[in-house]
């Protein structure tokens, strides 16, 4: 405040104290001054009031610039959640790789202090740190909602202000999508490979959820930020989104959760429970403490009992005697209550999706009940497991079309490799023998021909459906290209091996296919090898249970042959 106001609003509370609260003097001169000191006192309040709103207004946009700064420039933290929000890139840039270890990932938002957009992560960098706003590559991109695709000979210096290198032969591409935050679009992410022809058709497609993701991560995690401030133990729950990889098993996720609960609450019985899908049973995920009545995998309605209660409702309960807060008609079955006597309970919804789908709910055997500040903690777990939730089953999502075909759900041909690779460690780890399969349908051309090429992918599907039935779950199978199909026996011999090659060769001979009406047969051909004993490489290993294969076409298909060196 000025020095000039100070003094008026002095002078204005000595003149109201003298003639209202005092001796109240008499007189029309008094009147006068009276009110004189009245609009004296409406101005100071009108300007004491001004100077407010304008501190809250310029309060508003220092914090509204202060958290757009705070999460996208590049070497700022985005308070606690920066550290989840690296990881959520991280996990992004992991799928990106794992469609093609020829891609290269990187984040730009954007940061209006300096007026262009900073790189936040990437996986190599070629990838220059900072882009002007202007940069077209980056204006065509934050407008279109779709991925986009740019080639390196059609742009030049915008290119250049991106990538960094002497030398380009052209045929360097880049995929984009935009980033939004809260309606806005805020940044990008772009993936670049060093010749066009390494994009796959689907690529486009997973890369555009991947921008999804990335979107949709950072309004979680500015949520979560809001949730957080300055509360102690929020910070150790906001640390469960840290401690896991986002791509974590879902027990892991749970079992942390668990170890969480121990830390911070007291009760005789956790229980999460979720429902695959909305008016179903909910599923028991987790139980800590008390199990005889009702344990893991085990399902219940949610419908009259208090443990579906959140879930129905989507609130949350908390009560010191729960037979008299709650006309439930059970706990997770009619009349359970008769037999167990819990009494205090509190519990939470989850929410997946835009379903409330879930519950975690703590009980206790006595009737201390739980505290206001223990439910508000509860609802925080909630919140941050409903976050994980989303982004592990997203990211699932996400790496299930990165790493498998579309069409059969086998894995690809360039995960079915890395299998391979893991394998063959395994095995020598553990020094035992592997079998290699490789099969290929015979005149499967004539279906298409014939049948069209939808009744080709149906064949295709029902092939691949009667191949894992043959094999048991440690096995890999893979779609190793159109119509050929590969797979690794784990822990066994050559000669057992060809007796699961043989069954799978009759199932398929034996297999009626019947679409549209339609019906046709097939045969398949299989070549063997084995591990270490015919090759130690994997790329012998293919060529000499390919080469086994051809020989069974070349007798006419539908039958097995194991490498025979004397054929190399
Ligand atoms: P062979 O007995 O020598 O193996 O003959 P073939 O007809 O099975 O083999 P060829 O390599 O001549 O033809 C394979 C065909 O598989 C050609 C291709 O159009 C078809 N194909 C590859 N991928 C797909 C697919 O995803 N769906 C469909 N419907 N057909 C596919
Ligand atoms: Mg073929
Ligand atoms: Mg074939």
């Amino acid at each position: 405040m000025d020095a000039p106001r100070l003094w008026f609003n002095l002078l204005i509370i000595i003149l109201f104290i003298l003639l209202y609260i005092f001796p109240k003097p008499v007189g029309l001169i008094f009147n006068i001054a009276r009110i004189i000191v009245a609009i004296g006192v409406g101005f100071s309040l009108f300007w004491a009031n001004g100077e407010k709103q304008s501190v809250v207004r310029k309060l508003k946009t220092d914090t509204g610039s202060l958290k757009r700064t705070e999460m996208f420039a590049g070497n700022h933290s985005l308070g606690q959640s920066r550290h989840y929000y690296d990881q959520l890139l991280m996990d992004v840039f992991n799928i990106i790789q794992s469609l093609n270890e020829d891609f290269e990932g990187a984040v730009y938002m954007i940061d209006p202090m300096s007026n262009g957009y900073t790189l936040q992560n990437a996986t190599n960098d070629q990838f220059i740190d900072f882009v002007n706003m202007g940069n077209e590559l980056i204006q065509t991109l934050i407008k279109q909602d779709e991925c986009l695709f740019f080639q390196q000979k059609d742009l030049g210096a915008a290119w250049n202000a991106l990538l960094e290198s002497n030398d380009w032969s052209g045929s360097e591409c880049l995929l984009g999508i935009r980033i939004i935050y809260r309606g806005a679009a805020v940044g990008c992410l772009l993936v670049y490979t060093d010749h066009f022809n390494k994009l796959a058709r689907r690529d486009r497609e997973i890369i555009t959820g991947l921008g999804v993701f990335v979107s949709k991560g950072i309004e979680k995690l500015e949520r979560i930020e809001e949730l957080i401030s300055d509360r102690e133990n929020y910070s150790r729950i906001t640390d469960l989104l840290s401690l896991q990889e986002i791509s974590a098993p879902k027990n892991d996720i749970f079992e942390s959760i668990r170890k969480l609960c121990r830390s911070l609450f007291t009760y005789d019985k956790l229980t999460i429970s979720i429902q695959s899908l909305p008016g179903q049973n909910a599923i028991i995920e987790l139980v800590d403490g008390f199990i005889e009545d009702m344990n893991v995998k085990d399902e219940f309605p949610v419908d009259g009992t208090l443990h579906g209660r959140p879930i129905r409702t989507g609130k949350s309960i908390r009560s010191s005697y729960w037979e008299t807060d709650y006309y439930d008609s059970g706990r997770f079955t009619k009349h359970d209550n008769e037999q167990y006597n819990f009494m205090a309970v509190i519990g939470a919804p989850l929410k997946i999706g835009s379903d409330y789908r879930g519950a975690i709910v703590m009980e206790r055997l006595s009737s201390r009940g739980y505290t206001e500040s223990d439910l508000w903690l509860l609802e925080a777990l909630a919140q941050t497991l409903n976050t994980i939730l989303a982004w592990s089953d997203n990211y699932q999502i996400m790496y299930q079309h990165a790493t498998h075909d579309g069409l059969t759900e086998l894995l690809n041909h360039k995960s079915f490799l890395e299998r391979f690779e893991e394998e063959i460690s395994r095995s020598l780890r553990f020094q035992q023998d592997l079998v290699l399969l490789m099969m290929d349908l015979d005149k499967f051309k004539r279906i298409n021909d014939n049948h069209g090429h939808l009744y080709g992918d149906y064949v295709l599907k029902k092939v691949s459906q009667t191949l894992k039935t043959c094999i048991r779950n440690i096995d890999v199978i893979g779609r190793y290209g159109g119509e050929e199909f590969a797979i690794l026996l784990i822990n066994t011999n050559k000669h057992k091996a060809k007796a699961v090659a043989q069954r799978i060769v009759k199932s398929i001979s034996d297999y009626q296919f019947r679409n549209d009406d339609i019906d046709v047969r097939m045969t398949i051909s299989i070549g063997l090898a084995q591990f270490p004993e015919d090759a130690d490489r994997i790329k012998d290993m293919i060529g000499h249970a390919d080469a086994a294969m051809y020989r069974v076409k070349g007798q006419g298909g539908n039958g097995v042959l194991l490498h025979d060196a004397s054929h190399n």
